[in-house]
């Protein structure tokens, strides 16, 4: 071999083999931090630092490789010196962006030391000076020992400027899935509207539904791979999206789209793609989201008073939608309000109690057996003197987060009290519900409050708590329901059919009365799907001994179904829409024994 490579370079003018050589060494350098590309990672390397980098090994290389070999045919050392300690800019160049590790300074030792400790064997074969060998042998090791100074010197510097790296790739990814976080989420949606200015960046929040509940089911480690699978879902849908996890239960995308309608497309794609059901080991399970949307540039969507970025506001349409009880919603500033007045609102909210602006509206309750209204639902309605009459879904959840829902709640149930005795003492005996916040039911000391003052009333009352507020802690709601059975009162699960229902939870709820939520109800007469649904929680209801009452009632088709499916009670604009109790009065005077239904209930039986 080496005979061979001596004849070579015997052939060989002194510039060819300077060219010759220094190619091959540069080529080898190359193949080298490929081939341990997994060590040397320049991770921050910017591409234009990269480019100097790799520019300053091939100038320092060629430079050294063919000076020296000039010098070393020449029979001069000094030179040969000079070069070698050129090529150690290099190697300092490489030792700093390639890592901390010991892998890294053997690979950056290793090509000195084989080339320079063969090549004065080849130089001496071919005819050139033993002092040239010597020379070249001593540009190595003084090469050799340069790298290791060097890496020894900056080693502390290269181990935490790798851990600052480390740290800052952790900071953006979620330590669960691995994916991308929230922050580098919103770091995505700066970076498009840099980079896009002309066009939309679209932020999505695509929420798991029944999260809590499915999480409870499948346990952590699997809903950590159900996450990745929809992320993984939503990247497959839309490649062009930016997928991070948001919260526990949403995972976001971010993209770029030319209009609202291309922004939808994209939308349905994501929605359809979860669909099939997911695989977790040998199971199947369903998931459904919820979607909410954002336009980043959208100046209609701000906020008054605000600041509410993208993917916040994506967030709160999720919660909009939920409301909205749709799959897709785009965000809504309208619902979402003015956060300032929001927290006048909470302030006032309080006061609004003692002072007369809260009254309580009664909705009759019709049986459809006898055709008599047998109760009514008490709601609760705030006229503000600014701001006119606000809708109880604005504020009682922000009681509910103040925690003056219970003295609202106390509130409600006293005057629903006196307004019962008024009402009986005009001859008028009715049934009062009155809702009840799953924030409160694992209150035990304002359960004893509210059985406390229920026993001072004159008729039936009846708490109507959501299957939502029960599913989060069955067992302390079942305790909780059952003393208040215990004490008389009866229990409604309120708009069954819109959360969480589960067969099993729904068992264990001690209830009387099971109130199927109206948007199922309103459009029965038209919609089959609705039809069934309620028909199957009529059934469901019956066989579990409970009382059946529909809600959101509004036309005579609606009700003639509900009569024919043997539900028990309706509720709903039909019948009458809320009232105060004065106007309770008179209309029980007219309407207690009106009779909706003209044929007789029997009749329809076999229509539905
Ligand atoms: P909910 O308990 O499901 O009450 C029924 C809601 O449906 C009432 O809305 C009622 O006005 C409305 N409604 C009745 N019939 C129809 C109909 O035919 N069609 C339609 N589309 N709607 C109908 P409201 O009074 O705005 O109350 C909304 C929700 O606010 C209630 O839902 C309840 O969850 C809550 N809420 C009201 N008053 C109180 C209260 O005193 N305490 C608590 N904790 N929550 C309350
Ligand atoms: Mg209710
Ligand atoms: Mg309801």
């Amino acid at each position: 071999m080496a005979p061979v490579i001596a004849a070579i370079f015997q052939e060989m003018s002194t510039w060819q083999l300077a060219v010759a050589w220094s190619a091959g060494y540069v080529a080898l350098q190359f193949a080298e931090r490929w081939a341990f590309r997994d060590i040397l990672k320049p991770a921050d390397l910017t591409s234009r630092r990269a480019l100097v980098f790799l520019a300053t090994i091939l100038v320092s290389n060629i430079s050294f490789a063919a000076f020296g070999l000039i010098e070393a045919y020449n029979g001069g050392t000094w030179g040969i010196l000079a070069a070698g300690l050129l090529w150690s800019g290099a190697l300092l160049n490489s030792a700093l962006v390639s890592g901390s590790s010991q892998q890294a300074l053997a690979t950056a030792v290793a090509p000195p030391v084989l080339l320079f400790g063969t090549l004065p064997f080849f130089i001496v074969e071919a005819g050139g000076s033993l002092d040239a060998g010597l020379a070249i042998l001593a540009g190595g090791l003084l090469n050799g020992i340069a790298v290791f100074a060097i890496w020894a010197g900056s080693r502390r510097l290269l181990v935490s400027a790798a851990r600052e790296r480390e740290s800052a790739r952790i900071a953006l990814l979620d330590i669960d899935t691995g994916l991308p976080n929230r922050q580098a989420a919103e770091r995505r949606v700066a970076e498009r509207q840099r980079t896009f200015p002309d066009r939309r960046v679209i932020a999505a929040a695509i929420a798991i539904n029944r999260f809590e509940h499915l999480h409870g089911a499948i346990g952590h480690g699997l809903m950590v791979a159900l996450l990745r699978e929809v992320a993984h879902r939503v990247a497959t849908a839309h490649p062009a999206a930016d997928v991070a996890r948001l919260t526990a239960r949403i995972i976001g995308a971010v993209w770029t789209a030319g209009d609202l309608e291309e922004a939808r497309d994209a939308l349905l794609r994501i929605q359809q793609a979860m669909k099939a059901p997911i695989m977790l080991g040998d199971y199947a399970v369903d998931v459904t989201v919820t979607i909410g949307l954002s336009d980043a540039a959208d100046r209609s969507e701000a906020v008054p008073g605000a600041d509410v970025r993208p993917l916040d506001r994506a967030m709160i349409a999720v919660d909009q939608a939920h409301a909205a009880r749709v799959p897709i919603a785009r965000f809504d500033p309208s619902l979402y309000g003015n956060p300032a007045s929001n927290l006048s609102l909470m302030s006032d909210m309080l006061q609004a109690l003692g002072n007369g602006q809260m009254s309580v509206h009664y909705q009759p309750q019709y049986d459809l057996g006898t055709g008599t209204v047998v109760a009514a639902e008490a709601l609760i309605r705030w006229n503000h003197p600014l701001r006119g009459i606000i809708p109880p879904v604005q504020f009682v959840p922000m009681a509910e987060e103040t925690g003056d829902i219970a003295a609202m709640t106390e509130w409600v149930l006293a005057q629903a009290i006196r307004d019962q005795r008024a009402l009986a003492e005009r001859g008028h005996s009715l049934a009062i519900s009155v809702n009840f916040s799953g924030r409160l039911i694992a209150d035990a000391e304002f359960a004893t409050r509210v059985i406390d003052l229920a026993a001072g009333a004159c008729g039936k009352l009846c708490l109507e708590v959501t299957e939502t507020a029960i599913i989060g802690d069955p067992y302390v709601a079942a305790q909780t329901l059952q003393a208040f059975r215990t004490a008389g009162l009866s229990i409604s699960i309120d708009d069954y059919g819109a959360g969480l229902s589960s067969l099993a939870y729904l068992k264990t709820i001690p209830a009387d009365e099971l109130k199927i939520d109206r948007a199922f109800v309103t459009n029965m007469a038209i919609d089959p799907t609705d039809r069934m649904l309620v028909r199957s929680a009529v059934d469901l209801g019956h066989s579990l001994g409970l009382r059946v009452v529909a809600e959101g009632v509004e036309t005579m088709p609606a009700l003639a179904l509900l009569a024919a499916m043997r539900c028990d009670v309706a509720q709903g604009y039909l019948v009458a829409r809320p009232m105060p109790v004065e106007r309770l009065m008179d209309y029980l005077g007219d309407h207690r024994r009106a009779v909706l239904l003209s044929p007789p209930v029997e009749a329809l039986a076999g229509a539905a």
